[in-house]
């Protein structure tokens, strides 16, 4: 069988490699990290991205790893609450939070059940492998494997760069990345969460005196984020930002910020890329997940994206990649243009509402007019924001192409 090299076990790599492995695909999954306790990014499962998981029979593995739902949304301007929203929001499961560390450790565990997987961590892939045609270019060529940094060179019939917003996968194979002009940058906090918090998980957004921010408890026990968002070249100062976040946080956690002090980390400062690759993938190649199309965090989409491009991939794959050797390569070509084709409208659309999202954010971060206005009346005017917000949601949460797993 056509043997396949994975770059990359975060959401995507992780969970694709599981699936073939599974399918009787000899995989070879490759991740820089030694373990899965790497920076900080995201734990928001929306509905799309759990029912994917549930649709890949993961739903077991996912009741073993830290998560906790989310019970509403809250949107707070200046010190008024302009409305509350109840999840599940009419889905079918809650959004929820889940830990990516320990999901990422269960899923390679699950994979390495089968003889046909290998895991290599803690070593980078630096290269592409070309079949040489003196006459070709190199990009015209055929990829037929990877060179890693350790010296070793893995041959495969098709490798896939699930390795990333930062790519090196698709740097190698120059497919070029159009970013969005870059608007933030995210702080990123974890504090001792009040107690109660969790039995009533708000994600609550803050617009007040210039700034927006989202705080809600995490998977982790006791743990309360906050997201500070901040133009991308302001500088990180060191503040008092217990004070600072006192002054700004919704009436109920004034108090919990002060008594909090020093018990804030530090913050970690994480970059924010959003884009999409005109072409995902060469003769021999495939990128998948943010090494395609990098995500904003806005309504938790990049992992929830990069779950249902695996379920698309693995349809196309799977009967290519059970077939006999000699068929494979024209027929794994094709199945490549068929996954692109069939998730581009999906993340295009996504990238279009998170940016309308992010938006209307920045309108009420500037315009301390609206803000007051909106902020005066919100009894009045928050049941219909609250109405028409609701309804947006819906794409974000449910997905927008039909996604469904049938190998
Ligand atoms: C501030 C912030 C908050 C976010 N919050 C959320 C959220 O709540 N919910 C959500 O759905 N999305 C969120 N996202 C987006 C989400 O994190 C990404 O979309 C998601 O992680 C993409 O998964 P991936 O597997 O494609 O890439 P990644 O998660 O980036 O994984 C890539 C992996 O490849 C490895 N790697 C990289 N280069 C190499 C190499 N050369 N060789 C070997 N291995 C390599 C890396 O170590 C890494 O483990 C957030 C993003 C940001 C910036």
């Amino acid at each position: 069988m056509p043997k396949v090299v994975i770059v990359g076990a975060g959401p995507t790599g992780a969970t694709l490699a599981l699936m073939l492995a599974q399918r009787g695909v000899p995989i070879t999954l490759i991740e820089a990290a030694r373990d899965f306790k790497r920076q900080f990014r995201g734990e928001a499962l929306m509905p799309s991205g759990l029912d994917a998981l549930s649709q890949m029979g993961l739903n077991p593995l996912l009741k073993t790893i830290p998560h906790r739902p989310l019970s509403a949304w809250e949107f707070w301007l200046n010190d008024r609450r302009l409305f509350r929203v109840d999840e599940p929001l009419g889905s079918a499961r809650p959004c929820t939070l889940v830990s990516q560390p320990p999901l990422l450790e269960a899923l390679v565990q699950a994979a390495q059940r089968n003889p046909n997987f290998e895991w290599i961590a803690g070593t980078t892939v630096k290269d592409l492998l070309w079949q040489s045609d003196g006459e070709a270019s190199q990009t015209e060529n055929r990829v037929t494997g990877v060179h890693l940094t350790d010296g070793r060179t893995l041959q495969a019939d098709l490798v896939i760069g699930a390795d990333g917003r930062a790519s090196v996968i698709r740097q190698k194979a120059e497919l070029t990345l159009k970013t969005q002009p870059k608007s933030i940058d995210v702080l990123w906090f974890k504090l001792p969460a009040p107690s109660g918090y969790a039995a009533d998980n708000r994600f609550c957004t803050v617009v007040k005196s210039g700034r927006v921010f989202s705080l809600f408890h995490g998977a982790e026990e006791g743990k309360m984020h906050l997201a500070w968002a901040i133009a991308p070249e302001e500088p990180t100062e060191q503040k008092d930002w217990a004070t600072t976040f006192a002054a700004l946080v919704p009436p109920e956690l004034v108090e919990h910020f002060r008594a909090v002090g020093d018990n804030i980390s530090s913050p970690l400062r994480l970059s924010v890329v959003v884009g999409r690759c005109d072409r995902w993938h060469r003769p021999g190649l495939l990128l998948l997940g943010d090494a395609a199309h990098p995500m904003s965090p806005v309504r938790a989409q990049g992992i929830n994206l990069a779950l249902r491009d695996v379920i698309v991939a693995i349809n196309h794959l799977v009967p290519v990649l059970q077939r006999s050797e000699n068929a494979a390569s024209a027929a794994i070509d094709r199945a490549l243009v068929s996954i692109q084709a069939e998730r581009e409208p999906e993340i295009i659309q996504a990238q279009k509402l998170q940016a309308h999202e992010a938006s209307r954010g920045e309108l009420l971060r500037r315009f301390e007019v609206l803000r007051q206005g909106l902020s005066q009346f919100s009894p009045l005017v928050g049941p219909l924001v609250k109405r028409v917000w609701t309804q947006q949601q819906r794409p974000l949460r449910e997905g927008i192409t039909p996604v469904r797993l049938e190998v």
